[in-house]
């Protein structure tokens, strides 16, 4: 079965909140050594054309640094 995968690079992510604010089911503030960072600790796939996969690539559009990466796969 195709679905979505999420990759998020976060030596790239500069923990703006874009994602978080769009698609709270996959990313998450979180306090890591004092300093607020975001997750995506989900590396679970999503159904494709999904309300989920849907708003998943609209975050992936709003990064601003290209942190975000969404492509359909066959679910392993
Ligand atoms: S939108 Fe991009 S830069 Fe901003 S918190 Fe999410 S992954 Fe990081």
């Amino acid at each position: 079965m195709k679905k979505l995968k999420i990759s998020h690079n976060d030596d790239t992510c500069i923990s703006c909140g874009a994602c978080v604010t769009i698609c709270p089911e996959k990313w998450q503030f979180k306090e890591i050594n004092g300093e607020l960072k975001v997750i995506n600790h989900d590396k679970d796939f999503i159904p494709i054309e999904s309300d989920l996969s849907n708003k998943a690539v609209e975050a992936e559009k709003a990064c601003p640094v290209n942190a975000i990466g969404t492509k359909i796969e066959e679910e392993s």
